[in-house]
């Protein structure tokens, strides 16, 4: 029997999975035995529109359009949770599976603290996640420094960190270091992210830690949750999934990985944090960056903490309508309603028609909250800062002042000896 905890690797003996998954086909075959058990009602997956730049997001209910869905597009940088809360209701009455990346996985929390989703209904197969592309970047990435032409490729993949790509007529890696620092690679929030293996999902699956003969066969299975648990032990008592216990020097590697990549995100932090520059600099690029909003609320439709009916931003009396440039208010009403909460996805700048940082601004204010109240979003369904005081620390904060007021010592506070 499965249980919470283990690690595994899994592979899939169906045929037509095997030959488009990523791996071993665990994913796409966890999600064949949930739909043909009738464990969940829908599967919501990304799967390749009109070519590897084009992530789309499908709803599957016949198990045997699954197969067509398998395989990692790195280009996918789109976000799930949303859409479920808007198109499917939020999971309220139907039960549904999803894959999910550390950001996807993140949005979803965010949402149900919210009554947004139904966190009940949903299952969550996460995959690791060391980063994503945009589309538009990526095609001229492969264009300048490969000299290949975007339309020519079959397969990209993020291996070993390289960027690869297969083209008609060969293949070529360039280090992803190398190409970031030529302004290319990872989207920006991608770099800061230390979300990389979803283990508040109810599985965890990835590459890293697979070595051997099992390697690039097999899915590394880190089991979450006791749903996860009973998905695993459904698809290999039907057949459709084989496992073997994880080497063990797969799982060393695979934590060594994973510290490097946490590591790489610090590092990624500090170098984007500090080009925000200080003080009234900070504040001067701040405005003059969003000065350029043209008021499309694309940011905010995307974003998995705005969740409200009517947005403060729509209010007239704190933005005056048809006026641009837009008041600094509008930016000002998003950092102060979403920063505590903020994910890092990246959506509301991947989205920006006005290419502003939005993701940079509020995921450097997010993380000072952070340090500041202890609250990590995203990962448990702790509420968020301001919809859950507690007396006894808000008196602490008070004393940590060693002042009666908050005026003093907010930034640096006093310990009492
Ligand atoms: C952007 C991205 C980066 C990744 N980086 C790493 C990494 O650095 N290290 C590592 O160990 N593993 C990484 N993975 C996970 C790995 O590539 C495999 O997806 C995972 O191990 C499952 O393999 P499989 O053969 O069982 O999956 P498959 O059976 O092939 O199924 C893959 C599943 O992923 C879904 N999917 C594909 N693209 C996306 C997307 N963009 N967003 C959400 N879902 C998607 C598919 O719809 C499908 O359900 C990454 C995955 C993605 C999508
Ligand atoms: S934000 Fe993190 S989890 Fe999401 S796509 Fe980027 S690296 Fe992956
Ligand atoms: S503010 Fe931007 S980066 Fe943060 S959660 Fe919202 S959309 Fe994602
Ligand atoms: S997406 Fe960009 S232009 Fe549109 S409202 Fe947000 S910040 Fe303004």
């Amino acid at each position: 029997m499965t249980k919470k905890g283990e690690m595994l690797y899994a592979w899939t003996n169906d045929a037509e999975i095997q030959k488009k998954a990523e791996l071993g086909g665990a994913v796409t075959a966890l999600w064949k035995y949930a739909l043909e058990s009738k464990m969940v009602d829908a599967v919501l997956v990304v799967t390749k529109g009109v070519d590897l730049y084009d992530a789309k997001p499908v709803i599957v209910t016949d198990p045997k359009d699954l197969a067509k869905t398998a395989g990692s597009l790195h280009c996918g940088t789109l976000l799930l949770p949303k859409l479920v809360k808007k198109y499917l209701d939020g999971a309220e009455d139907k039960k549904i599976g999803v894959t999910v990346k550390g950001c996807d996985m993140m949005g979803f929390y965010e949402l149900a603290k919210r009554k947004q989703i139904n966190l009940d209904n949903i299952i969550m197969i996460g995959v690791n996640c060391g980063g994503s592309v945009s589309p538009v970047i990526a095609r001229k990435m492969i264009a300048e420094k490969y000299g290949v032409d975007p339309e020519k490729v079959h397969k990209e993949e993020i291996d070993k960190g390289q960027f690869i790509i297969e083209f008609e007529g060969g293949h070529k890696g360039i280090s992803v270091d190398e190409l970031e620092e030529a302004g290319f690679g990872r989207r920006s929030n991608c770099r800061r992210c230390k979300l990389k293996i979803p283990r508040q999902a109810d599985l965890a699956c990835g590459n890293w830690g697979v070595i051997g003969e099992k390697a690039g066969k097999a899915t590394f299975v880190e089991v979450c949750s006791e749903k996860g648990a009973n998905l695993m032990a459904g698809a290999i008592k039907k057949g459709i999934l084989e496992t073997a216990p994880a080497n063990p020097k797969g799982l060393e590697i695979r934590a060594k990985i994973e510290g490097a990549m946490l590591k790489l995100g610090d590092k990624w932090r500090k170098h984007d944090f500090e080009a925000l520059g200080e003080g009234k600099d900070r504040l001067q690029k701040i405005m003059a960056e969003t000065s350029r909003c043209i008021k499309c609320y694309g940011c905010i439709d995307q974003c998995p903490i705005c969740y409200c009916v009517d947005c403060t931003t729509k209010n007239p009396a704190y933005v005056a309508p048809g006026e641009l440039p837009v008041s600094f208010m509008f930016h000002l009403i998003r950092y102060a309603h979403i920063a505590d909460s903020c994910v890092n996805c990246g959506q509301c700048e991947e989205v920006c028609p006005a290419e502003i940082p939005n993701a940079l601004f509020m995921h450097a204010q997010q993380v000072e909250l952070e340090k500041m109240f202890g609250h990590v979003p995203g990962v448990s369904m702790e509420l968020p800062l301001l919809a859950f005081a507690e007396e006894k620390t808000e008196r602490g904060r008070l004393h940590n002042t060693g002042s009666d007021m908050i005026y003093e010592n907010v930034f640096n506070p006093f310990v009492k000896k």
